[in-house]
């Protein structure tokens, strides 16, 4: 057996052991209400100016190279002027069991000790193998060296590389902001306090419809928001075990006077 093959196979085992990344210091996970989402897209804007994305336009969009890393998905229900809108946000879900680090060939993209999916820039060779492989389609791919016209060039993010043609990318859960808050946390001899680390999105937010947080920690908003009665993630069935968490949204069923739970 290749040394690659038996690498492969001993990252899928523990990956897919039970509980694997309890073990450590942080399981950084996502929750998203969708019952608060309006679909405002003041998270789609933060996300663009903390993380240096850059506006491709009209012409690359139709060319399937739109470059978010968050995107707000439309789905629209029975007829004009009867018609129920709703909006999920979708950004890496960061699987504990991500196809995308199977598919590397260079291991660009792997899973850190605190549960996330990290991609290495430096090490990416454009093989665009993880977009492939990744089912949720959250993956972007640098096809030119953009350019930020003066004096956009001077709102740049100093804490986040600018990447440059060949590169994958994907959403961080904003890590320069993790590893702020777990540096202060070092210095102070103490962990990451619950609500300490807020991504650009999170900030964002107009309605609180996103919470993020360390799940190893039982007292945080988001480990207690994990056990809703409404919570899913997308694509269950495929196994990939998302750090990204779902709240089904609650809408009143037509001709009911009672509420009832929709997707
Ligand atoms: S900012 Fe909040 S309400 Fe607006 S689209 Fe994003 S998640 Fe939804």
């Amino acid at each position: 057996m290749s040394k690659i093959v038996k690498k492969v196979k001993e990252r899928l085992r523990d990956f897919r052991r039970p509980g694997y990344y309890k073990e450590f210091e942080y399981n950084w996970t996502m929750v998203i209400d969708l019952d608060k989402c309006n679909g405002c897209e003041a998270c789609v804007v933060a996300c663009h100016a903390e993380n240096n994305l850059p506006i491709v336009g009209k012409d690359e969009c139709s060319k399937s190279r739109a470059f978010n890393w968050i995107r707000i998905e439309r789905y629209v229900e029975g007829e004009f002027p009867n018609v129920k809108v709703k909006f999920i946000p979708i950004m890496c879900q960061h699987c504990n069991s991500a196809p995308c680090e199977l598919g590397c060939p260079v291991y660009a993209t792997y899973h850190n000790q605190d549960g996330l999916n990290v991609q290495v820039y430096n090490r990416c060779v454009g093989t665009f193998t993880c977009a492939t492989y990744c089912p949720y389609d959250v993956r972007r791919f640098n096809w030119f060296t953009y350019k930020w016209p003066e004096p956009l060039d001077q709102q740049l993010n100093p804490d986040v590389t600018v990447r440059e043609m060949g590169v994958m990318e994907k959403c961080t859960f904003c890590i320069q902001r993790i590893r702020v808050a777990k540096d202060r946390a070092k210095d102070e001899n103490r962990k990451v306090r619950d609500g300490e680390v807020v991504p650009a999105c999170v900030q964002s937010c107009p309605t609180g419809a996103l919470v993020f947080g360390d799940r190893n920690d039982p007292k945080s908003r988001v480990a207690k928001l994990a056990k809703s009665p409404r919570r899913f993630r997308l694509l269950e069935g495929l196994n990939t075990d998302p750090s990204v968490i779902y709240l089904k949204r609650v809408m009143k069923k037509s001709g009911s006077k009672k509420h009832g739970e929709h997707g």
